[in-house]
């Protein structure tokens, strides 16, 4: 497995798997690599013969008060899962190989960025948008894998990648979860054992949400209350519930078709994000 910094490098990688007529999978991670993560590397390993992991704490994507400085770091551990998993490359470039000194062009969407994490976390996805656009151009990869635990995210990432005409097929993956539903996450490390413990609130809320759709309930405000009053009856700070069509992320008036009910609540200090699509 090669360990890859510089950008030229990669490129030269890439170029050479594609010469010889092999196709490149990319996962972009922030690396702290949990079983969430390999799951998307084992779909690209199924849907490319090279298989990229780029790993990269981007600091546009925080905001100034956020997390950026004690985002947790473990390359020597994700070094090993890469390698257990068969993945071929890692990129992990520097922040100063990737924004050098005059940075001063961004990659924006401008419309399934408005709400949810977007409303919370003004120009967070404006960092992701050109962090994804910038590993893209430096991987070159033939495809991509995203996770659905960052629903959101992964829809901004399709509409970019049609948008912009990047020649890259976006690949969705199902969120994994710790065995009692926790969706796995890096910032799941924050969390102090009782943090840990009201946090099953939100997968919980989740499930009992699909399962009053299930039995006929189709008002979506019914539906967000009860999943806000059950997280801060377990000691959560709701951020957002919202009830939304899973394609253009708008608000319905009444569940029917694909829906995505989305959830961000802090624990602590900790903002957590899960969400289901029915
Ligand atoms: P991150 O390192 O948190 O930026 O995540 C990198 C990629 O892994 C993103 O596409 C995430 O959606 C995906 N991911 C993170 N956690 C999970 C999970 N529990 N299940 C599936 N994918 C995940």
């Amino acid at each position: 497995m090669k360990i890859i910094g510089a950008i030229s490098e990669i490129r030269k990688f890439s170029s050479e798997v594609r010469i010889s007529g092999k196709t490149i999978g990319v996962v972009p991670t922030m690396g702290f690599l949990h079983e969430g993560h390999l799951s998307l590397i084992d779909i690209a390993k199924k849907n490319a013969d090279v298989v990229i992991v780029t790993i990269f704490v981007n600091p546009s994507q925080f905001g100034p008060n956020e997390d950026f400085d004690k985002y947790p770091r473990d390359f020597e551990h994700d070094r090993k899962l890469c390698e257990s998993r068969g993945v071929d490359a890692i990129f992990a470039p520097s922040v100063k190989e990737m924004y050098p000194d005059n940075l001063t062009s961004w990659v924006l969407e401008e419309k399934l960025s408005q709400n949810l994490c977007g409303k919370s976390r003004p120009n967070h996805f404006r960092g992701v948008t050109t962090i994804v656009a910038k590993l893209f151009n430096a991987v070159l990869p033939d495809t991509a894998v995203f996770g659905e635990k960052d629903y959101q995210q992964a829809q901004i990432i399709k509409r970019m990648t049609r948008d912009l005409n990047f020649p890259v097929r976006i690949i969705t993956a199902p969120i994994v979860r710790e065995k009692d539903g926790l969706a796995m996450s890096s910032r799941n490390k924050y969390l102090s054992p009782d943090e840990r413990k009201r946090a099953l609130s939100v997968s919980q809320s989740l499930k009992e949400a699909e399962d009053s759709i299930k039995n006929g309930e189709s008002d979506p405000r019914k539906i967000s209350e009860s999943v806000k009053l059950r997280i801060s009856q377990s000691g959560g700070r709701v951020d957002y519930v919202e009830i939304l069509d899973a394609e253009t992320l708008e608000p319905v008036n009444m569940i029917k078709g694909k829906t995505l009910i989305a959830v961000a609540a802090f624990f602590g200090t900790t903002r957590l994000i899960d969400n289901k699509v029915l």
